[in-house]
């Protein structure tokens, strides 16, 4: 309605325009040479308007034509922009299905038809990566690295193809370039950690990782380092972190002696023995006891911090039987055997108490035992189950950190703790005697 009024006012303002110009009175004439035009105002003044429209009309025709090869580049550039977003899509999806020539192929594309940009860079060095091209995947990768809003991109590719061909060293130094791009990188804390784990650069290991591996890896990293007072207290910590593990509590009790903290060290290994007896921790304990007498004490005094555990009586039977002492041998082993412990050791210590005593029916009775008896404990990875002959921080076999513990292979079949009973030597030294 609005319209059709506005409409009606326009036409009516025509009118009157077109009434007034030809109620104009007069006329013009034009004299070019000799020839002279004459005409009246109304017609003179429709000519004239006439003139400009025609000027402008073609003014915008020129204008027109000088736009035309921008509007046809523009249109390429968005029929281009629209095919390489599809390649990007079809080449991430030939990645996501494992079909290297098509990630490719689509990868090629995208990079012809939007250019080096970093996805189409990217896409294109997984691609190659896929296709096992590591060569040409590195020169995609170091591209992506020379570009300052990509070098991470770029670095992250080459770190994970050193890592992936074990190039240890390349991809510490890729890390320390990632680092400094990025610092504080998530992804990059975990491959440092990774890195350090397989480089035994133990002291970042334990920087970068988190409280179930602290032990372990303080251990490490105390047998690493050249500062004794630094390498105590990462022992300390080890021991701190996990008191019953053994090579802790031995790490912290050797540096202690280093530092000439001989009872200190001694406190230590008794209360390692209290949590979890481990024969490591006697050796370390009667490391520098040479008499034998003096060993079977030491082995007592330690033994009694954990009396009940067979493992304490199997640490008596040996010192006993070093120091000659065979019939007290033989009674805290029989406890031991009594109590269910159908170890190997059990078995060969049984024959060489026999054979001190000079019964050889009996050693070869007890060697025999040997083949049927339970094996020994030992150190094994609870990741993967793989038995090591020694503890180590990180297990060899499946690469995990601090999963190496001592298990015995018979536990808890048949193995009761033994019900003890002090008595004091004649020589008024104090023993242990066993009722089971
Ligand atoms: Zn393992």
């Amino acid at each position: 309605m609005r319209a059709v009024f506005g409409l009606t006012i326009l036409a009516a303002a025509l009118i009157a325009l077109a009434w007034w110009v030809a109620g104009l009175p007069g006329s013009v004439s034009a004299t070019i040479g000799d020839t002279t035009i004459g005409t009246s105002t109304p017609v003179a003044l429709v000519l004239l308007t006439l003139l400009f429209l025609a000027i402008y009309i073609a003014i915008r025709l020129l204008v027109g034509l000088t736009r035309v090869p921008r509007g046809v580049r523009r249109s390429q550039a968005r029929r281009n922009r629209k095919r390489g977003d599809t390649a990007v899509t079809r080449a991430l999806v030939a990645l996501a299905a494992s079909d290297p020539s098509a990630a490719q192929r689509e990868a090629g594309r995208s990079r012809r038809l939007l250019g080096d940009t970093p996805l189409t860079l990217l896409l294109t060095a997984q691609a190659y990566r896929q296709a096992g091209r590591e060569d040409d995947a590195a020169a995609t990768f170091r591209e992506l690295a020379n570009g300052k809003e990509t070098a991470f991109l770029g670095l992250r590719g080459l770190l994970r193809q050193a890592t992936a061909r074990e190039d240890w060293s390349t991809a510490a130094e890729l890390a320390r370039q990632a680092e400094a791009v990025r610092p504080g990188a998530q992804w990059l804390q975990e491959e440092r950690r990774v890195l350090a784990l397989r480089t035994g650069q133990w002291a970042d290991a334990l920087r970068l990782s988190g409280p179930d591996t602290r032990a372990a890896l303080a251990v490490a990293a105390a047998g690493t380092e050249p500062d004794r007072a630094a390498a105590l207290r990462l022992a300390k910590q080890a021991w701190t972190a996990d008191p019953s593990l053994a090579p802790a509590a031995i790490a912290y009790a050797s540096r202690l002696r280093a530092a000439k903290k001989e009872s200190a060290a001694n406190d230590v290994l008794r209360r390692s023995w209290a949590t979890q007896p481990h024969p490591d921790v006697a050796t370390e304990y009667m490391s520098d006891l040479s008499d034998k007498q003096a060993r079977l004490k030491a082995a007592t005094g330690l033994a009694q911090q954990n009396i009940a555990h067979p493992e304490s009586q199997l640490l008596l039977a040996k010192a006993a039987l070093d120091a000659g002492m065979t019939k007290d041998a033989l009674r805290y082993i029989e406890a031991v055997r009594d109590a269910g412990l159908n170890q190997r050791r059990v078995w060969v210590l049984l024959a060489d108490i026999a054979d001190h005593e000079g019964h050889a029916n009996e050693a070869q009775d007890a060697l025999r035992h040997v083949a049927t008896a339970d094996p020994d404990p030992f150190w094994r990875c609870a990741a993967c189950g793989t038995g090591h002959g020694s503890w180590k921080p990180v297990c060899e076999a499946c690469n995990t950190p601090g999963k190496i513990a001592w298990v015995q292979p018979s536990q808890g079949v048949g193995i009761r703790q033994i019900a003890l009973l002090e008595h004091v030597n004649d020589d008024g030294g104090r023993d242990v005697g066993s009722l089971t």
